[in-house]
Order: structure tokens, then C-alpha cells, then sequence
């Protein structure tokens, strides 16, 4: 018989889970809180190390007609628009790290995932269920729904975001930490935009205390727009929180005509308060696991919370199926052991990214920027060098050789 996974939430962690597990030949069922599977309006960028695995699990092929290949990645002085450093990416990025560096709006990734996992395991996701508690017993665990009912599998996952409730079942509630930080989204036609459209790449705008993004989506006909400023005293969270157009603007004032036409034109404007968490010392608790924001959430500062969350559930996936891993607890133990350095480097560079895009006022962004322009300028491959140990990471087959 096979085993079976219950996995609390159908986000893109818990998602690519579900797939993997059913590659190796589990049986899978998410719990989603939410009443339908879906993603709010805005754009991701997936580096190689995570379109490797999306490639892997067939993921891809379902990618093709939405995504965007940005040419460069650059970073440009907010207020002048000058540029800083601009990193060939589209036509090095398979070559160097073996795969494709991609932009594309959540909802078409998340109907991607959805379409893969309905291929391979029709029916698969139970929304409108939220899960409230776990229960481990001696070779199973189970879920509670707010509902009442329960639900028992070999391993149950949580997925279940950066307020987990499996994470504070498991070690105790604890609230979240908020860094200081709040998040400006818009997605924008390229169309409305005219010349004064940011350019066709992943650009991030630095300034004194705030920085933003701007990337592609939909097969590059609108833009993303992601803008991150120091606020001390707004910390409300979720993706559906509308801020005024005229504070989005506001904070903006002075900055590059592409950035204040583009918050003009914006139909809406989402805001939203950063926060992470330390990292845990453990990420498992008998039969059942952690991963993504639950167990790592990180600042968005170097586009990777979404793309750790996928190399989690692969990782997961191929440590369970190894001939060695022969209990499951035993596995999990493993996984977090193949895991937890690598997701904590990624945790503090990206906080670092913030503070190094944050610089606040002319002499530190002078002392900051200036070796980073030389270098981008005179030896562009020293800087494609500090990303090997990201995007270079290689993932072997799902199932053993000898099973495959
Ligand atoms: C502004 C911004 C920009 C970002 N840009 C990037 C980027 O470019 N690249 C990148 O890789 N990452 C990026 N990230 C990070 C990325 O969004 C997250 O790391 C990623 O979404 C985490 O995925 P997850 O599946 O672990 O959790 P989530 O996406 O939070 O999914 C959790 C799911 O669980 C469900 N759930 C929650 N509680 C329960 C429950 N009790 N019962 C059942 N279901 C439950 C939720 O409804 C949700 O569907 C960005 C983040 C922000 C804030």
C-alpha cells in the first residue's frame, strides 16, 4: 500500500510537495484554508536553482506561455535612475547554472502547480479546510480541521505559511517578528506606461531608506512593481490590504519619473508589513515536517522564500524516497540536517540585501555602491561567481537509481 502525506496548505511550497511525494509514489491530500486555490495579483521571480526542480517535476512545460526571461538583472540609484550594476542573466544563466532565470505572475505559477498535481493526482486538494491542530501517535500523525473533522496519514506537512499553525503547535506560539518593513505592490500593462516604462529586466531602484523592484510578468506585457520602505508603526499583514495612492506616491516623492508614473497609473496599490523568524532548531516533531515560510520565512530581498520553499519539498521528497531513510521520522531528521544551513544563508543575506539597498544619504551610498559598480562594470563575472553556491545547487533524481 502506498503511504500517504497530508499537507496543510496549497501555497507554492505546499503545492510543489504534493507533487514530488506523488513522483515517488505517494499518495497526497492538501488542506487549504482558503475557499479556492489561488495567488493575489503579483509577480515572482523563480532563479534557477528553483526552475531546475519545477523542470524535474514537469512543472515547466505549463510555465512556457507566461513567463518573462529578463535580459539583466541591475540595480539603479532610485532618484536618478542612473545604473549601478547590470548582470547578464537571460543568455548565462542555463549555461552557468543550469537553468533559466524566470518572472511570472503567482497566479499563473500557482496554475501551473495546480494543473501538474491534477495530472498526477486528480482531486487531490480539500479547500475551505483549515487545519487547527496535528497529533502524532507511534507511526502516523493526524490533522484536526476547525470543522471537526480528522484526517491521518504516514507524515502530515505543514505548508501552512509564516503564521503556521503546525509550526506553534509544535514549539509554542510565538509571534512573528516584524522588521521594520513595509511592502508596496502594483502589476501594471506595459501598455499604460509609454516610454516611461521600466526597463525589460529584474531592476531594483536603492534609495535612502527604501528601495523597489521592478520585473515582468505575463509574458513580459505588464510589470511588477515591488517597493519596500523603513515604516516603524504600520504592521498590518496579508495580500488583499489596499493602501492609498497618494501614500504610495507620497513615499515615492522625488524618485525617477518611471517609478512615480508607474504608482500613477497603478489601478490599485497593495501594502504589506514584512516579518520573519528566526531559524528554528528543528523542523520536525515525529510524523510531522515543516517547510517554507513555516519553517524559514524570509525577507523578499533576495527573491528566494518562494524558491527555498521548492527545493524544501524536492529535498523532502528525495530523502524520503532513499533506501536509507527507512523511517520516516529518522528521515525528516535528515532532511532538516540537508537543509537548515543552506536556508539560513539565505535568511541572512537576504535581511543584509535590505539594509545594503537601504543606504541613507549620499557618502554610504558612495562607500556601498561604488566597488559594486566597479566590479559589475570591469569584472561582471565576479559578481555571476557569488551566486554560484545559489543558483548552481544540482538536485539528483527523486527516486534512488536503483528504483528509478
Ligand atoms: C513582497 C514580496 C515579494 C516576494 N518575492 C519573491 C520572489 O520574487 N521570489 C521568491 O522566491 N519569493 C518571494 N517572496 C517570498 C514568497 O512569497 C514566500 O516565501 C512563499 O510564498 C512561501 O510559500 P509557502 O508555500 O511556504 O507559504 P505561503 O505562500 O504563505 O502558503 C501557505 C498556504 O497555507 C495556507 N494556510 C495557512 N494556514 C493554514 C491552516 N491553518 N490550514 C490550512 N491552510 C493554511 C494559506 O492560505 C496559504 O495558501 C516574496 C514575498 C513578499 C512578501
Amino acid at each position: 500500500m502506498n503511504r500517504k502525506a497530508i499537507i496543510v496548505g496549497g501555497g507554492i511550497g505546499g503545492l510543489t510537495a504534493a507533487i514530488c511525494l506523488r513522483e515517488i509514489g505517494w499518495d497526497v491530500q492538501i488542506f487549504e484554508t482558503a475557499p479556492l486555490i489561488s495567488e493575489i495579483g503579483a509577480g515572482i521571480q523563480i532563479s534557477p536553482n528553483g526552475v531546475k526542480v519545477l523542470q524535474k517535476i514537469g512543472v515547466m512545460p505549463l510555465l512556457e506561455e507566461s513567463l518573462f526571461e529578463p535580459e539583466i538583472i541591475e540595480i539603479r540609484l532610485g532618484k536618478s535612475g542612473n545604473k549601478l550594476v547590470q548582470v547578464p542573466m537571460k543568455y548565462v544563466a542555463l549555461g552557468r547554472w543550469g537553468a533559466r532565470y524566470i518572472q511570472i505572475h503567482r497566479a499563473d505559477l500557482i496554475a501551473g502547480l495546480t494543473a501538474r498535481l491534477a495530472e498526477l493526482s486528480p482531486n487531490s486538494i480539500k479547500t475551505d479546510s483549515k487545519v487547527i491542530s496535528f497529533d502524532n501517535m507511534r507511526d502516523a500523525a493526524s490533522i484536526s480541521l476547525q470543522n471537526g473533522k480528522t484526517y491521518q496519514a504516514d507524515l502530515v506537512i505543514g505548508a501552512d505559511g509564516i503564521h503556521s499553525a503546525i509550526r506553534n503547535q509544535m514549539f509554542g506560539p510565538e509571534a512573528a517578528r516584524f522588521t521594520g518593513n513595509v511592502a508596496w505592490r502594483a502589476i501594471v500593462p506595459v501598455e499604460s506606461l509609454g516610454a516611461l516604462a521600466p526597463p525589460p529586466t529584474g531592476c531594483i531602484w536603492t534609495g535612502r531608506h527604501k528601495h523597489a523592484v521592478t520585473t515582468r510578468v505575463r509574458s513580459g506585457k505588464a510589470v511588477n512593481f515591488v517597493g519596500i520602505l523603513e515604516h516603524s508603526d504600520w504592521q498590518q499583514e496579508g495580500w488583499h490590504i489596499e493602501g492609498k495612492k497618494a501614500d504610495a506616491l507620497s513615499d515615492f516623492k522625488d524618485w525617477n519619473p518611471t517609478i512615480t508614473n508607474l504608482l500613477k497609473k497603478a489601478e490599485s496599490l497593495h501594502k504589506w508589513a514584512l516579518f520573519d523568524r528566526a531559524p528554528l532548531p528543528h523542523w520536525h516533531q515525529g510524523h510531522v515536517v515543516l517547510l517554507g515560510d513555516a519553517a524559514h520565512p524570509m525577507l523578499p530581498s533576495m527573491a528566494q522564500g518562494a524558491v527555498q520553499s521548492i527545493e524544501d519539498a524536492y529535498i523532502l521528497a528525495q530523502t524520503l524516497a532513499s533506501s536509507s531513510a527507512t523511517q520516516i521520522p529518522t528521515a525528516c531528521g535528515e532532511y532538516f540536517q540537508k537543509r537548515i544551513k543552506r536556508t539560513t544563508q539565505v535568511q541572512k543575506i537576504s535581511a543584509k540585501n535590505l539594509n545594503l539597498f537601504h543606504k541613507s544619504n549620499a557618502w554610504t551610498q558612495f562607500i556601498n555602491y561604488a566597488p559594486i559598480w566597479f566590479v559589475g562594470r570591469y569584472t561582471p563575472i565576479l559578481l555571476q561567481k557569488r551566486y554560484d553556491w545559489l543558483y548552481g545547487k544540482e538536485f539528483g533524481p527523486l527516486l534512488p537509481t536503483s528504483l528509478n
